[in-house]
């Protein structure tokens, strides 16, 4: 009877791998014999290729792109998915729909907040300075913030006939099956490290989170999916070293690409890779994320981030687009399928905007909250109609 569970093992373990993978390089035969060369180079320069290590996992020839799973398979010319050129390829377009009537939109609030805010690292608790001297003390934190933005959009997109997915619904809770608690107690091999809980939340738990966040959108298959966040920068209080008031304060947001460094290491990295080259995620990200900057400046009255600004992660990992827009390898724009734009409004640290942030001077579903969420899902909202009603 041995055998009969050795056939149930490998069945099992084939099908938690495909229900985990489920990533078939396969899904890109139709794209086959439809691009050229330059097509496919202009796309990875502009998009795709951060830096020049990544070249160790493919290589671009007059027959096709070839794609490699380690450097050593480069060497011997082992691909493991070769896309052939055309001599004169296609430019795709994707059929776009006209209106928000019946458009699929998949909103993700970003971060857990309430209860979970320090544990996630995502909050601002610091004193604001006026006339030179520390005064009001502020506190709030960006799940909340970002959930409330979510609930306010997805009533304004519905009252458009639009049909919205909201990946959590709570203040204070994930989207991975098991609450981080629960998940510890079966995680003993974490109670005896020198780590502490937020670095064991931040660097296991999270991608569980966000990796679920991912497959519950990809199952909705959203025409769009928005990404929202509030930004923060490295601004210290001297006195108490925690994040303190700074005086910038912009807008940016990021779409998929700028792959760096060993990124492709990873086989279910390479198939995202390949995904973003050969369909128009990319342009189609682009128009709705330049479409979404352009609103957040007008009705926030807050600019879009500069070379000027004191980001150094948009110099070292992104590629520019347009002045906000950068292309950016994150988990959720590297795993989620289709056009998305992923937000970064305001600085929540800034010296006014924290103020604004912190007060309760508007109600959304009974609960208090600041009117400025109500102003950014504003902004998100007239950039959505837009890149449905323009093309
Ligand atoms: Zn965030």
């Amino acid at each position: 009877m041995r055998w009969v569970w050795c056939v149930f093992f490998s069945l099992l373990s084939l099908f938690i791998k495909s229900g985990i993978m489920a990533k078939d390089y396969h899904d890109f035969d139709t794209y086959q014999n439809r691009f050229d060369r330059s097509y496919v180079e202009h796309k990875i320069r502009k998009y795709l290729q951060k830096d020049s290590e990544i070249e160790n996992y493919f290589t671009i020839t007059e027959k096709g792109f070839f794609l490699y799973s380690s450097p050593l398979k480069k060497t011997r010319n082992e691909p493991e998915y070769v896309l052939t050129f055309t001599e004169k390829g296609e430019i795709l377009h994707k059929e776009k729909k006209k209106s928000l009537v019946g458009a699929k939109i998949a909103i993700d609030p970003g971060h857990f907040g309430g209860e979970y805010a320090e544990l996630e690292e995502r909050f601002i608790d610091m004193k604001v300075y006026e006339n030179g001297k520390a005064s009001h003390p502020v506190r709030f934190n960006e799940g909340t913030l970002t959930l409330l933005t979510a609930l306010v959009l997805k009533d304004r997109l519905e009252k458009e006939g639009a049909v919205v997915f909201l990946t959590k619904d709570q203040i204070g809770k994930g989207v991975y099956r098991e609450d981080f608690f629960t998940w510890m107690q079966s995680h003993r091999e974490f109670w005896n490290t020198s780590m502490t809980i937020p670095q064991i939340f931040r660097t296991f738990y999270n991608p569980l989170d966000l990796l679920a966040r991912a497959e519950r959108i990809n199952q909705f298959r959203p025409d769009v999916t928005i990404i929202i966040h509030y930004n923060a920068d490295d601004a210290r209080d001297p006195a108490t070293l925690r994040t303190g008031p700074s005086n910038e304060n912009y807008n940016m947001v990021f779409i998929p690409g700028a792959f760096s460094k060993t990124e492709l290491a990873k086989e279910e990295n390479r198939y995202e890779f390949l995904r973003l080259l050969v369909t128009t995620d990319e342009e189609n990200s682009e128009r709705l994320s330049t479409l979404i900057l352009r609103e957040f400046v007008q009705v926030l009255d807050v600019p879009a981030v500069t070379q000027y600004n004191a980001a150094p992660y948009l110099h070292r990992v992104c590629l520019k687009l347009n002045e906000g827009v950068y292309a950016r390898n994150l988990c959720l724009t590297r795993m989620v399928h289709g056009p998305l734009c992923y937000g970064e409004t305001l600085l929540q640290n800034n010296n006014k905007e924290s103020l604004k942030l912190a007060k309760n001077d508007a109600e959304i579903r009974g609960i208090s909250c600041p009117s400025r969420v109500i102003e950014v899902a504003e902004g998100y909202f007239l950039g959505i109609k837009k890149y449905f009603e323009t093309q």
